[in-house]
């Protein structure tokens, strides 16, 4: 959003706001629907679950990817049938599986022969994805560090499941987040496509591919436009995996470019030659995703001139709140406004209220 038209609306809505753009939000999940023709897009409630999000996606007919009680609890607010869901989370209580099935998931993910016993009792009502590993170190964020099933592993599990009796309906796995290479898709297809030659000569069923999320959007750097991006995932997809249904769980990419932050400077001191500003928004809040997310934000200001060497630190009272250092700044009057562009995923989700600040409030707008 550019910034005239953040500071009119700010002077509606005050700061610090996340101003939800709709618009944007649609045009993100459009994009990648036709990027990924035919591949299910459950969403990723975990990058943004705001039920404003959640209702906006609900109306485009999107699925839903969920992990918790909690997330369960926003999309039976919003009434989305469970049939439009996957339960992800590879590590749950007995309790967690019986909430999700009571909700009424069907699918959920395991990634060890633990979790495969938890879901004995419950064999007849669910099936299995199998979460493998693969592991991106390069990546912002490596999502296999956690969770998965090295690959050479996944063949085992899958049997062992099965030899369970329990219903192994696919292969899940995630690249990792602010993934910016279409091969490690398809380093990851490809170890799915051994594993389901070894599943079909024993006779199990795989039925869904799960290619997961990580599809990386613009922040100080650009990446591939989408369509461009997906395009040697769809080959492959369709030269190897046409009889098998395609699924993904997208989070960053939709939620992501959707919202943009308006923060004012509340305070400026110059210390030791350097103008230190603190913002009425930092790490506790909608910045979290500096610190958790590795995530750095494209920021816009409404001054120009002499550039001074500055600081931007949020407003709490403590020392690690601090945004930006070294970072060169037209000299900044308290009361300016600053735009931050790109703050959808990963932002208000991890945000808290720590020191009595508030979440940045959410407004819809466009
Ligand atoms: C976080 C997560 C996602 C979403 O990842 P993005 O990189 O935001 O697209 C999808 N699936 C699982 C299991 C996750 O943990």
């Amino acid at each position: 959003m550019d910034f005239a038209k953040v500071q009119d609306l700010v002077k509606i809505h005050g700061t610090p706001t996340l101003f939800l753009s709709e618009s944007r939000l649609r045009e993100s999940y459009r994009t990648l629907k036709a990027a990924l023709p035919g591949v299910v897009l459950y969403y990723a409630l975990k990058s943004n679950a705001s039920p404003e999000i959640v209702s906006i996606l609900d109306s485009e007919d999107s699925s839903f990817d969920i992990c918790t009680n909690g997330e369960i609890e926003i999309l039976k607010s919003a009434n989305i049938s469970a049939d439009r869901t996957i339960h992800t989370h590879p590590i749950k209580r007995d309790s967690d599986i019986r909430f999700a099935l009571d909700y009424g998931v069907k699918i959920f993910v395991a990634d060890n022969e633990d979790e495969l016993l938890k879901f004995l009792p419950y064999k007849d009502k669910l099936k299995i994805l199998i979460r493998m590993s693969i592991q991106n170190p390069g990546c912002l964020v490596n999502l296999s560090h956690k969770f998965g099933v090295a690959p050479e592993r996944t063949w085992d599990l899958i049997r062992k499941a099965d030899d369970l009796g329990l219903s192994v309906a696919g292969i899940s796995f995630h690249a990792g987040s602010q993934n910016e290479s279409p091969m490690k898709y398809i380093e990851a297809l490809e170890y799915c496509r051994d594993i389901c030659t070894k599943a079909a000569l024993r006779g199990i069923d795989i039925q869904i591919i799960d290619i997961g999320g990580g599809f990386p959007i613009n922040y100080i750097t650009s990446v591939l436009p989408m369509a461009k991006f997906c395009r040697p995932i769809n080959e492959y997809l369709e030269r190897y995996f046409t009889n098998y249904t395609i699924i993904a769980e997208p989070g960053r990419v939709i939620s992501g470019p959707c919202m943009t932050l308006a923060a004012k400077i509340m305070g400026r001191s110059l210390r030791n030659g350097v103008w230190w500003y603190y913002l009425d928004e930092g790490l506790y809040g909608s910045f979290s995703g500096k610190m958790y997310d590795h995530a750095d934000y494209p920021m816009i200001s409404g001054r120009s001139g002499r550039r001074h060497n500055s600081v931007l630190a949020g407003p709490t009272c403590d020392s690690i709140d601090v945004l930006y250092e070294n970072i060169s700044l037209p000299l900044m009057e308290i009361g300016d406004l600053l735009v931050f562009n790109s703050m959808g995923a990963y932002t208000t989700a991890s945000a808290s209220n720590f020191n009595g600040f508030p979440k940045a409030k959410i407004v819809v707008v466009d």
